[in-house]
């Protein structure tokens, strides 16, 4: 690709560089701010800006927050006995979502996976090692993504806490909802008959 000035060619490698954008979709982006009023850009350009330098990182769960604690660990309204294990702070938007979780986060920012280098001391597993114990927390909910990285951080975290009293549960894992039986691999066919729930729990949820 070649362009006839420098400015939109750097403009177009920085977005290039965001994850799913290729080189023309970035051009595409660039030629559209290219054509708003200059004010809107400055504060779309702002608005980036300011948020890379204030957002902070929740100290409880890690969450992006605004402040020091986070909305969902200082809402006195929530369980915070009850904490759920989530790999990044999109599983906490899906999970938020749902409307069904009343407890609290705690967002490991990643999981254990020494093919790509990633070990315990790159998540925050010390931190919510403390926090079980600092803020008696009952059970420990892990909704991980349901593959051997996932697993192996489930793994790593329940024997850390062999000797702690303390509930461990996992997200069940089984057949998604619309999904049809004869399309589901084995392994996940197999898991949902083990997590197999009583109909009169299932009809309540509804
Ligand atoms: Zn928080």
């Amino acid at each position: 690709m070649s362009f006839s000035s420098s400015l939109l060619e750097q403009a177009v490698n920085e977005f290039a560089k965001l994850p799913g954008i290729g080189k023309k979709t970035a051009l595409r982006l660039v030629l559209h701010l290219i054509k708003q009023p200059a004010e809107e850009t400055q504060f779309f350009a702002d608005t980036l800006a300011r948020m890379r330098k204030e957002i902070k990182f929740c100290t409880k769960c890690c969450n992006v927050s605004d402040t020091e604690v986070c909305n969902i660990c200082s809402n006195i309204s929530r369980k915070k006995q009850i904490v759920c294990v989530v790999e990044n702070i999109r599983d906490v938007i899906a999970i938020e979502s749902t409307q069904q979780f009343n407890g609290l986060y705690h967002v490991l920012g990643g999981v254990i996976s020494p093919l790509d280098g990633v070990g315990p001391d790159q998540l925050t597993i010390e931190a919510l090692l403390h926090r079980i114990k600092e803020d008696e927390v009952e059970e420990l909910i892990f909704a991980l993504n349901p593959n051997i990285q996932g697993d192996t951080t489930l793994f790593y975290i329940s024997k850390k806490l062999k000797e702690h009293p303390i509930k461990i549960t996992t997200i069940a894992r089984g057949i998604a909802f619309g999904g049809e039986l004869e399309y589901a691999d084995e392994l996940t066919l197999a898991r949902s008959l083990q997590n197999r729930q009583p109909v009169a729990s299932y009809v309540s949820m509804k």
